[in-house]
């Protein structure tokens, strides 16, 4: 039975952005890791795949975080930790977050300048002027109290001391602002019932759930850094990202090992002490990091039924049905924006199927395509439930993925019209697509909060099982690139101090 020695400090098991970013911090302080990914490659939900000579975004493709000056704060993680590894990644600005198109013939460019974008909403609602400033600045507040405070890890002590020394009037301030929910507090300002249905699509983009259940916090960050930090698109794609990361991890010695499935952590008297891989193989560390989901991890991977996550713990987010397709690059018009929200009916915006997200990442990268040809990248919630009765590989199942992306096609045709003559290349993905290539049970999207549920109710980095530790969407402060790389920098946090090793926290 193959076995790696003692001498290995860190497992992590799986390279999505969180389980990488973890990584990359612990080895460049001299702590070694080793990362066993399933999969031939890294990213997880944030990598690329090769087809045809298209390479396309798996999942993610609106990526905060790469604000390039140091003014710009600390929510700028992926400059600060590319800088701190010494690993290049090119980004191209996107002038637009998204382009909304919802019922009534409301559309409305998010813009990176938040006082057009703000004068677009004003146009459209006159008479709730004075609301949308004020439910804006709301968000741009929390934005500024996070974006000055250090990353850390919300569970040692000495780093919620020294922020709270360091800054204490920012500290309560963000305290009492955890207690708050962002469609309440839109509900403070703001009457009227279309507009209140603008914020909920604003919060449901990112947070698949409505505006009440969204805490103000994270709102503060995704509808503030936009016009601040901006959005930026790296250069070759999502899998960019975790390349820089695995780039960064090797540097400084670290080992990826893919194709490499964990099946089990080893637990001795209660206590994480490696992992058994698929082929039978076992692997002994220091500390263990999970960054599957906490569905996969404790009810798959830790056999012990003492640690059992109960199904009505969280809510858990749907997962997707995914369309990529290679188009003719004449379909899409000049100045067209590359990512765009489309609700038909408010009647059904939350509920499987309902919003269409879309991306065409070609607009800022036309390398990603063969010449003269685009990237139109489509998804919509979807549940495992209403695909598990199909048998992969069967004409049933690629019958129904067939009618169900055609249902989609002709929706996006009302922003582009044609669509579905000038696909050249079709590749579409189902939650069972998700489950399978992502390990993520159900293929949700993650753990959700309960409607009031304070974000700090969310798991951090430790858990029940002594050195075993959790990063990724499962994890505070949850969804999102740029949130698992936040629990990335908690976790590394965390356990570079458990190692002794003194962490800096601005990066
Ligand atoms: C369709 C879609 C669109 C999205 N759009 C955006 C967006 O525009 N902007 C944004 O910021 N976020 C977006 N997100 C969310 C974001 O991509 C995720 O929240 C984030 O990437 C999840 O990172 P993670 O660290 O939790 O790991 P994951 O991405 O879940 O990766 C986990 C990795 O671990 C591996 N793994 C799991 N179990 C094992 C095991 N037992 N053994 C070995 N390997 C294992 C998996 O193969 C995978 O590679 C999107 C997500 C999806 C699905």
């Amino acid at each position: 039975m193959a076995s790696l020695n003692e001498s290995v400090d860190v497992i992590v098991i799986g390279s999505g952005i969180g389980g990488l970013t973890a990584a990359a911090l612990l080895q460049e302080l001299g702590i070694s890791t080793l990362v066993l990914e399933k999969n031939r490659f890294a990213g997880g939900s944030c990598s690329s795949f090769k087809r045809d000579g298209y390479s396309f975004d798996a999942g993610a493709s609106v990526f905060y975080g790469f604000a390039d000056n140091d003014s710009s704060g600390t929510l700028n993680l992926h400059t600060r930790i590319f800088r701190k590894l010494g690993v290049e990644i090119a980004t191209i600005p996107d002038p637009v977050q998204i382009h909304y198109h919802l019922p009534n013939d409301f559309a409305v460019p998010v813009y990176y300048d938040s006082k057009a974008f703000l004068g677009a909403l004003v146009a459209r609602f006159p008479h709730e002027a004075e609301g949308i400033v004020k439910f804006y600045r709301e968000l741009e507040e929390v934005y500024e109290i996070l974006n000055s405070l250090p990353a850390g890890s919300l569970e040692d002590v000495m780093h919620l001391a020294s922020v709270g020394i360091s800054f204490p009037a920012k500290t309560i301030a963000l305290a009492l602002k955890t207690f708050r929910s962002m469609g309440k507090t839109a509900r403070r300002y703001i009457r009227d019932e279309e507009l209140l249905r603008f914020i909920d699509i604003e919060a449901y983009a990112w947070a698949v759930q409505d505006a009440v259940s969204t805490p103000l916090v994270n709102a503060g960050i995704c509808l503030a850094d936009r016009h601040y930090g901006g959005i930026n698109y790296p250069l070759g794609g999502s899998g960019a990202i975790p390349r820089a990361l695995c780039n960064g991890i090797e540097k400084f010695g670290g080992t990826i090992r893919y194709q490499s499935e964990v099946t089990s952590i080893i637990l001795e008297n209660g206590e994480a002490r490696g992992v058994r891989l698929a082929d039978g193989s076992e692997y002994y560390a220091k500390v263990v990091i999970s960054n599957a989901t906490v569905w996969d991890t404790f009810n798959r991977l830790i056999t012990d039924s003492r640690f059992r996550v109960d199904e009505k713990r969280f809510l858990r987010a749907p997962s997707w049905f995914q369309i990529f397709l290679g188009v003719d690059a004449s379909i899409i018009p000049e100045g067209f924006h590359v990512h765009h929200v489309l609700v038909d009916d408010w009647q059904n915006y939350n509920q499987s199927g309902g919003t269409i997200y879309f991306s065409a990442p070609t607009i800022l990268d036309p390398s990603l395509a063969p010449s003269g040809k685009h990237i139109v990248h489509a998804f919509v919630t979807a549940e495992a439930e209403e695909w598990e009765h199909y048998e992969r590989g069967s004409s049933l199942y690629r019958n129904a993925k067939d009618a169900y992306a055609a249902g989609l096609i002709s929706r996006i045709e009302r922003i582009l019209p044609g669509l579905s003559k000038a696909i050249e290349l079709k590749v579409l993905a189902t939650p069972l697509t998700h489950e399978r290539y992502l390990n993520r049970y159900k293929g949700s999207y993650g753990p959700l909060l309960k409607p009031g549920q304070n974000i700090l109710q969310k798991p951090q980095n430790t858990t029940p099982v002594k050195n075993l530790f959790a990063v990724g969407d499962s994890t505070f402060p949850g969804q999102g690139v740029i949130a698992v790389t936040y629990s990335g920098v908690s976790c590394a946090s965390y356990i570079a101090r458990k190692f002794g090793k003194s962490f800096d926290y601005m990066l």
